[in-house]
């Protein structure tokens, strides 16, 4: 009988000796802290995400459990160029091996290059998504180009209307040009 996994609730052990595989996608009004990092303006895609399961026989040891774990969305930010809405492709890929107890975890996080995490029968594997797609943010989002300049090569009457009545930002906006010689 196949055992049903829960990725909110992970037995990470029974779930890396079954190859066990979890995957969903939920919107991002599910992830609380995904959330707060969203800018207003633009639409975001789902986060989609994948958990694999897996133990790694070792001679002369017990097995070792590991967690694959993929993840990506479309998180609206802000432009640090333009200051305008930008949909930020973010993803994310990490395998993370499972030790018995923080002592074991603790004397191998400085020699391993994985991530070490303690094992546990009620693991919370959303939250390990979260955390992974945060860090996965980029720093600086930007546009690879930004749509202000697109706007502006249209012919549009109401830009141009626009642009021909004073501009109470236009003496703003001279003081910030780099003086002229
Ligand atoms: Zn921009």
């Amino acid at each position: 009988m196949e055992k049903k996994f829960t990725p909110s609730h992970l037995d990470i052990k029974a779930f890396a000796q079954g190859s066990g595989e979890l995957s969903g996608v939920s919107p991002l009004a599910d992830w609380s802290r995904l959330s707060q990092e969203q800018f207003a303006g633009l639409e975001s895609s789902p986060v989609r995400w994948r958990l694999h399961g897996r133990t790694e026989p070792i001679s002369g040891a017990g097995d070792e459990t590991w967690l694959d774990l993929e993840a990506e969305l479309g998180l609206p930010m802000q432009c640090q160029r333009c200051l305008k809405p930008v949909l930020s492709e973010v993803f994310a890929e990490r395998s993370f091996r499972f030790v018995s107890d923080e002592a074991t975890a603790a004397a191998l996080d400085d020699e391993a290059e994985e991530d070490i995490l303690v094992l546990s029968r009620d693991f919370d594997a959303l939250a390990l998504v979260e955390d992974e797609l945060l860090m996965a943010l980029p720093l600086v989002p930007r546009h690879v180009v930004c749509p202000e300049e697109v706007t502006l090569s249209f012919s549009d009457p109401a830009v141009e209307a626009a642009q021909e009545r004073p501009n109470p930002f236009a003496a703003l906006a001279n003081l910030k040009k780099p003086p002229t010689s």
